[in-house]
């Protein structure tokens, strides 16, 4: 998926226009939770495109000088997103901190689009010439309050997104490590790649770069990405709780698979939990790898329990297998690979509708739907639409009689009779007549 990200000084209407072009689908989602509700990100889909928005003014700094803040916000904008979006003011013009943002985008060789918000053809008092002055080509007007120019807003941003390639196809997948800091996913990344090490991207030109590591194992080659590279070069955005999830929300977007670091010597945390309701959001593979695990006694008898906890904590990750490991002994790093490779076999998968409507006959047969808002659900056949995120269409009496638990049955029959270890799977569920 792409990410757009929403520049601009206060006031021009960022968050307004954010509103505008998230469709946030709450009443089908269902909650995450411990996820922060306090978004700055939010998913948005046009001409059966969807990316993901990012309204940096939500990302604010304490104690700091606010020219500091709107500089930072740009540069975040440059680092993590394909599209960067500059909004103005129609209403206030041009001022002296549009252009110091426009000084800090022109360094970028990334899309910016110039977007005049609060525009409203009553008061066409100003020459929107005056917008083109600042150099970043011509300006979108819009007025995100009474939706002009959304569309062409949007259609833009579609045309100015790169094409993004599927990693699984072109046979390495990205492995996104994330964790909250000290979990060891420096070090994971150390054993894993052993002397095998290769920087792939550091983006000249940046002020942040990514830390993408290439590496071979058993003949196959993988892409790590840690989050963790950045705080080490002791940079003013590691104290900023959001820009920490909004960098491990870019790596997992950017990724196929996800490994969710913990510390299995100490307890989960509220920072656990969010980082792994991101990767559950963004429907992405993950492997649970506990770290640590040398420094825990009794292993025998703590692992059950461990496990358990684990789950608890992270219990709409149920797919997700969980690794007991330990980053600085190298003890059942192996098993890391192994879990990935079985994660992509699932990916590629493409199940025959026959065989598919035959385990969907038997789940039916064996547990029965139960009765929910006022009917039993009854599906008469379903298939395969898409891989990669595995989706399934099933045809129904009425999808409202969709019971959640159901749900979460008929996804484990397929992810068990199909081998999709670790994998998410999406079930559609359309009425058919
Ligand atoms: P990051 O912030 O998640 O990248 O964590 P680091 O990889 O920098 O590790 C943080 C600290 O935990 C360092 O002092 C590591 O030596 C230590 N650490 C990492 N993995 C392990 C492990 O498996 N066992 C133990 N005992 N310490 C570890």
């Amino acid at each position: 998926k792409g990410i757009v990200a929403i520049v601009g000084r206060p006031n021009v209407g960022k968050s307004s226009l954010f509103n505008r072009v998230i469709r946030e689908k709450k009443s089908i989602v269902e909650d995450t939770p411990g996820v922060t509700r306090d978004r700055i990100y939010g998913n948005a889909e046009w001409l059966t495109r969807e990316f993901l928005v990012i309204d940096t003014g939500g990302i604010t700094l304490e104690d700091q000088p606010f020219a500091k803040e709107i500089k930072i916000q740009a540069e975040i904008a440059i680092e993590e997103a394909d599209v960067i979006v500059f909004v103005l003011n129609y209403k206030e013009g041009l001022t002296e901190e549009d252009k110091m943002i426009a000084r800090i985008l022109y360094k970028t060789k990334k899309p910016v689009l110039i977007v005049v918000n609060k525009y409203d053809k009553k008061d066409l008092n100003l020459d929107i010439f005056e917008f083109m002055s600042i150099g970043l080509g011509e300006p979108i007007m819009i007025s995100s309050t009474h939706g002009i120019g959304i569309g062409d807003l949007l259609d833009q941003i579609v045309h100015s997104m790169p094409k993004i390639e599927n990693n699984i196809e072109s046979g390495i997948s990205r492995i996104a490590i994330i964790g909250k800091p000290n979990v060891g996913k420096s070090s994971l990344v150390n054993s894993l790649t052993g002397q095998n090490r290769m920087i792939v991207s550091p983006v000249a030109g940046t002020t942040l770069d990514a830390v993408d590591t290439k590496v071979k194992h058993e003949g196959k080659e993988y892409i790590l990405v840690d989050t963790a590279g950045l705080r080490k070069k002791g940079k003013i955005y590691e104290n900023i709780e959001k820009y920490s999830y909004l960098r491990a929300l870019t790596t997992i977007n950017s990724s196929d698979i996800v490994v969710l670091m913990v510390d299995s010597s100490s307890k989960i945390t509220d920072q656990d939990t969010n980082i792994g309701g991101l990767a559950h959001e963004e429907k992405k593979p993950v492997i649970i790898v506990a770290n640590k695990w040398d420094l825990v006694q009794n292993k025998e008898k703590a692992i059950h329990d461990k496990e358990e906890e684990i789950r608890s904590y992270f219990k709409y990750l149920q797919y997700a297998q969980i690794l007991f490991i330990s980053a600085n002994d190298k003890t059942r790093i192996g098993k890391v690979y192994q879990a990935v490779d079985n994660i992509v076999e699932g990916l590629k998968k493409t199940i025959k509708t026959s065989v598919f409507n035959e385990v969907l006959n038997r789940a039916q047969l064996i547990n029965p739907a139960p009765n929910h808002n006022g009917g039993r659900l009854k599906i008469y056949y379903g298939s395969q639409v898409e891989a990669y995120l595995p989706t399934f269409v099933m045809f129904v009496n009425n999808p409202d009689y969709v019971h959640f638990s159901y749900k979460r049955f008929l996804e484990n029959q397929i992810r068990l009779q199909f081998g999709f270890e670790g994998v998410p799977i999406n079930l559609i569920f359309r009425e058919r007549k």
